[in-house]
């Protein structure tokens, strides 16, 4: 390939083999290209052709010179976060990086949640986590992408904070940023096409887009960067369905006693150690595996059985899957064991529990929010 061959859009060298880096370029469409004199890499094209943009790896030291230029500016933050995820949301010392920047954050796929749980409680959470973060946002969004039904919403709480200003939309990848904001562009645009431009951050290979509000201020998406401890990183798309939940999520309740464990899959494991008989509820990815067992046989079953009864991961990505590592908790009220990005265990008062889950993934104690 022309070493110096760039796309006309956003300047990446263009190349045709990591789909996810810059400058990736079809070989079919880089061909076409040459012919008619202009080669432009696929996500510009999209760009160009959609109003649709797709997101690209990058490294550290650019993500951290691209906050460090958005708090020399005077500018609304958007932090985009999954309401189901938070830790696995979490950029580390965003709170620095903003400046004096207000920050409205943004609680995203609120449709995974059961519609009985109420949108207060979901915010006290959310700046409950937040305020341990470090963060004070201005205010809490909630939002679904993927439905698009809260962007007007969204847009008028913009207006509201942004006085005048520009608009920085930061999240780590996979909590839905490129979603949320594809149905913005929609909403913003209509039918108009053209509006959209792409300019870089000085110094970074980071592109941002820009969704103007008028002659001088615009709504400016950045590029995310992967948060390791999500658990969509260490199992395969097909594992990742029963997994991860892309629909409302619908409670599952086993009569339990002390001295009973569950397994979801193999990913996570909760031990009910003391308490009464109770109805446990979980809410996790509906088709996920639950699997009831006796607390003291639970290890060895784990050993004998992950991968195969117990899935997912299945037998070939077991070994990508973090080792199970133990949290215990006494409760003194009906509590919830969330385990980020996986779901959540509602627990009576008066309990001893442990979770289990993939080491990196956090699992807190709240107070029960259903
Ligand atoms: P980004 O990496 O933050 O830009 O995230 P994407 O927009 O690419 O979305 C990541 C994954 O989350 C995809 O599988 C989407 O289908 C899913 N997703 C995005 N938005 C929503 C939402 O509002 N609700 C649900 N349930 N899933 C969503």
């Amino acid at each position: 390939l022309d070493e110096g061959l760039r796309c006309v859009g956003c300047g990446s060298l263009i190349q045709t083999t990591d789909k996810n880096e810059a400058g990736y370029t079809p070989m079919s469409a880089l061909i076409k290209g040459l012919e008619n004199g202009e080669v432009i890499d696929q996500r510009c094209f999209r760009l160009r052709n959609y109003n649709e943009i797709q997101p690209v790896s990058l490294t550290d030291d650019d993500f951290r010179r691209m906050l460090d230029q958005i708090s020399g500016t005077n500018s609304l933050v958007v932090y985009v976060m999954d309401v189901f995820d938070f830790s696995g949301s979490l950029i580390p010392g965003l709170h620095r990086f903003v400046g004096d920047n207000p920050v409205l954050l943004v609680g995203n796929k609120i449709d995974i949640l059961p519609k009985s749980l109420k949108r207060s409680k979901i915010r006290e959470w959310i700046r409950q986590q937040a305020n341990m973060a470090g963060l004070r946002p201005v205010d809490i969004a909630l939002t679904s992408g993927k439905n698009g039904d809260d962007v007007p919403a969204l847009l008028d709480l913009i207006e509201k904070y942004r006085e005048d200003r520009s608009v920085y939309v930061v999240g780590v990848t996979n909590v839905g940023k490129s979603t949320l904001i594809n149905q913005i562009i929609k909403y913003v645009t209509g039918e108009k096409k053209d509006v959209i431009t792409t300019s870089r951050f000085p110094g970074t290979t980071l592109d941002r887009i820009e969704i103007p509000f008028d002659e001088d201020t615009s709504i400016i998406d950045t590029p995310g960067i992967i948060h390791q401890d999500q658990i969509s990183h260490y199992l395969t798309a097909k594992d990742l369905k029963y997994a991860a939940p892309q629909k409302e999520l619908k409670p599952r309740t086993y009569q339990l006693d002390a001295g009973q464990t569950l397994f979801f899959g193999a990913l996570a494991r909760f031990d009910y150690i003391q308490g009464d008989h109770a109805g446990i509820t979980n809410y996790f990815e509906n088709n996920l595996m639950i699997h009831r067992t006796k607390l003291a046989k639970a290890d060895e079953f784990y050993a004998k059985h992950a991968g195969e009864l117990l899935a997912p991961p299945t037998t070939e990505n077991l070994a990508d899957l973090p080792e199970l590592v133990r949290h215990e908790y006494k409760t003194t009220e009906k509590t919830d064991l969330v385990i980020d990005g996986l779901g959540w265990i509602t627990v009576p008062a008066n309990s001893v529990i442990a979770g289990w889950a993939p080491a990196g993934v956090s699992v807190l104690i709240r107070k029960a929010m259903i």
